[in-house]
């Protein structure tokens, strides 16, 4: 293997690259026109567009990724995750190209692709699978849950109850799977309450070897997708390591695994007693989810508990070397997904353009994007993942914790704060993890609004930094700025805080500056500005270190772990002309992908009008009470901004 290309984008394609670099192969990168400048196209050697921005025009288009291949004369493909690589056909395409693909054969993937299909496997492999029930059958034990075949990424699930609601169900979940995935096919499944999700990383080789490398809990989930991922999991004595892990290689070695997989199981029971970190089922038991043919993003808590690098394994075993001895389990590794999106508004994905990207060196961050990166509706809104060890949970706990109140990511809305608050959870140092845990501790995980001290922080880094940008170079000094000819006239500054107004004076107070806010004086007697990073002494001798960017409509500071965005006064946006009566307003950006009523139409309340798409994940507007759709003002295709007017109802 001389030179691979990767078939993906973001962090997973620059993640791959580093590697392959690292071996001494060269990197072939593939984009779209939405990511010409990013990251991972600059730091490939070579890099190909393949077409527009969305994906099934680009990234999903197996022609147009073996051209590039043939172009730059690649000899290896390495499909990341998502996009193709989980397709049977690309697997194939590309060995039939004379490449080799860093992934499975495609017969394999092929045999595990559908969860029906994979479940029958697994339990003539005898590997417990979750009970399940033909649709059609009358012993169903509720509640239950719906899946799709082909899902994956937690899309196509639904719950059902009762026995009253199942045929709609049915109904309803095969459209969506249909639309979402081309395929029909569903399956019912018993529906375990506040399960573990723990799952066994494989390997397989051309020789018929299949080794694991242990487990990696991760039920901390949102829209069953993972955000948090751990290893080892507390919930694991070695005896049921043991079990998991004989169960997942006994299935790769029955259906002739090659490559890196996982093999996901859910494991019933939290724990018993409130502290104690294990598991409370008592049996032991563990239920097959499906097999991911394929590396995942929770990749890293693996390498860093057993010192492999899984991509360099990827490619080992795609060069027809085998597999090593599996090495040890060594102390703990945490994983956050630092995602682009709004944990107080239902997880809705948000975007933006970065201001800053910095991630502390504590933590192993791989990370797609960088200060200016744009980040838009078309591709998942994972922005990086970020990574922490240590010789025990709670010490890579309070790193992983500790480096995400310090990361900087101004600019866009994030996961951030929540996943730092999570870790800070005492449930979480417990180790008392479930699958519904964002839900049971809602109340303690939401944001809270920040305090004054922190807004009052926040409102002074914001006017020094303007300050220090202003400033004429040394030796030219006229006046210091907010310098008046009258005495104690102070100059004012008005931020705008959500909600809240923040009214500041300040003037200038030897070689510092006195600011008052809500009738609170800071007096500040130096400061330095480098960069992003402002650093100044108040009154007392107490030093303090923020992170500011600052244009002449906007501040965002990075105070004590909290973001604050200012926006800055004669800049506010008018937001009174979106106030439509019975307006009805995008709540996240995103395409317009259906619209289901016409204007004049007469609505019930909760009807669907319009269903928007943003980074795979649709979202429909409803309307709010009965009443009149009085107009539309979006067409199937339009892109909107979020609070963009879609439609008007009245009662
Ligand atoms: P799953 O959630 O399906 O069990 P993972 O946890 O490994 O599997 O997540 C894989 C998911 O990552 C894909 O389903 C997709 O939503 C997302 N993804 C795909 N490509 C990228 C990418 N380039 N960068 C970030 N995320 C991606
Ligand atoms: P996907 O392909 O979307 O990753 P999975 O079958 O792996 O689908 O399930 C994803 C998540 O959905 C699991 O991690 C778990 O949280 C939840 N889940 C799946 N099956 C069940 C079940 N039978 N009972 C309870 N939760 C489940
Ligand atoms: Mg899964």
């Amino acid at each position: 293997m001389k030179k691979l290309l990767v078939a993906n984008r973001g962090e997973i394609a620059l993640r791959v690259m580093r590697t392959a670099r690292a071996m001494g192969i060269a990197t072939v990168a593939v984009y779209s026109d939405a990511d010409a400048d990013a990251p991972f196209v600059r730091f490939a050697d070579e890099a190909v567009r393949i077409g527009p921005p969305p994906a099934r025009e680009s990234y999903l288009v197996i022609p147009a990724i073996l051209d590039a291949a043939r172009r730059t004369g690649a000899d290896a493909v390495h499909p990341g995750y998502g996009f193709l690589s989980e397709n049977a056909a690309f697997s194939d395409a590309v060995a039939e190209a004379g490449l080799v693909f860093v992934g499975p054969p495609g017969d394999v993937i092929r045999k595990l692709g559908s969860k029906s299909a994979a479940k029958v496997l697994a339990q003539k492999a005898g590997v417990p699978v979750v009970p399940g029930y033909e649709p059609g059958a009358s012993n169903i034990e509720y509640p239950v849950l719906i899946k799709a075949s082909a899902g994956g990424g937690g899309k196509g699930m639904r719950l059902v109850r009762s026995a009253g609601e199942l045929a709609e169900a049915i109904e309803r979940a095969k459209g969506e799977a249909k639309s979402a995935f081309g395929d029909d096919t569903i399956l019912l499944e018993r529906y375990i309450e506040r399960p573990r999700h723990i799952e066994i990383q494989i390997l397989g080789d051309t020789h018929g070897n299949v080794v694991h490398l242990y487990e990696r809990e991760c039920s901390i989930q949102r829209r069953h997708q993972k955000i948090v991922e751990e290893a080892p999991s507390v919930a694991l004595d070695e005896s049921r390591r043991a079990a998991m892990g004989e169960a997942a290689v006994a299935l790769g070695r029955a259906v002739g695994y090659v490559g890196a997989g996982t093999v996901e199981f859910i494991v019933p029971g939290i724990p018993a007693t409130p502290g104690s970190l294990h598991s409370g089922d008592p049996d032991g038991r563990f239920y097959f989810l499906e097999v991911n043919t394929r590396l995942q993003v929770e990749h890293p808590v693996t390498e860093l508990t057993t010192g492999l690098d899984l991509v360099r394994e990827q490619i080992r075993v795609a060069r027809g070397e085998r597999v090593q001895a599996t090495p040890p389990q060594r102390g703990w590794a945490i994983e956050v997904r630092l995602c682009a999106e709004d944990p107080e508004r239902d997880f809705l994905p948000t975007t933006g353009t970065l201001r800053a990207v910095d991630v502390p060196p504590t933590v192993r961050a791989d990370i797609g994007v960088v200060a200016g990166s744009h980040v838009g509706i078309h591709y998942d809104s994972m922005l990086g993942k970020i990574i922490a060890t240590a010789p025990t949970r709670a010490e890579a706990t309070g790193i992983l914790r500790a480096a995400l109140e310090q990361t900087w990511v101004p600019g866009l809305v994030t996961n951030r704060e929540l996943l730092a608050r999570i870790l800070a959870h005492p449930a979480f140092a417990d180790g008392a993890l479930h699958t519904h845990f964002l839900e049971q501790h809602a109340g303690e995980l939401g944001a809270k609004p920040p305090g004054l001290e922190t807004l009052r922080t926040a409102a002074v880094a914001a006017t020094l930094a303007g300050i220090a940008a202003r400033r004429s170079p040394p030796g030219q000094e006229l006046a210091a700025p907010g310098w008046r000819n009258v005495r104690f006239a102070d100059q004012q500054v008005t931020y705008r805080h959500g909600e809240l107004d923040i009214v500041l004076g300040y003037r200038p107070e030897g070689s510092g500056f006195a600011f008052a806010i809500g009738g609170k004086t800071t007096n500040v007697s130096r400061y330095e500005l480098a960069g992003d990073q402002l650093s100044y002494v108040e009154h007392g001798g107490h030093r303090r270190n923020v992170r500011v960017v600052a244009d002449e409509s906007r501040a965002d500071v990075l105070v004590d772990g909290a973001l604050i965005t200012l926006e800055i006064e004669a800049r506010f946006p008018d937001h009174a002309h979106q106030a439509v009566e019975g307006g009805l307003v995008a709540p996240m950006p995103g395409r317009v992908v259906k619209i289901l009523a016409n204007a004049g139409d007469a609505v019930p309340a909760g009807a669907p009008l319009v269903v928007l798409e943003a980074m795979k994940m649709e979202h429909t507007v409803r309307a709010p009470e009965a009443g009149t759709l009085r107009a539309l003002h979006v067409s199937v295709g339009d892109q909107v901004d979020a609070e963009h007017l879609l439609a008007v109802v009245t009662p």
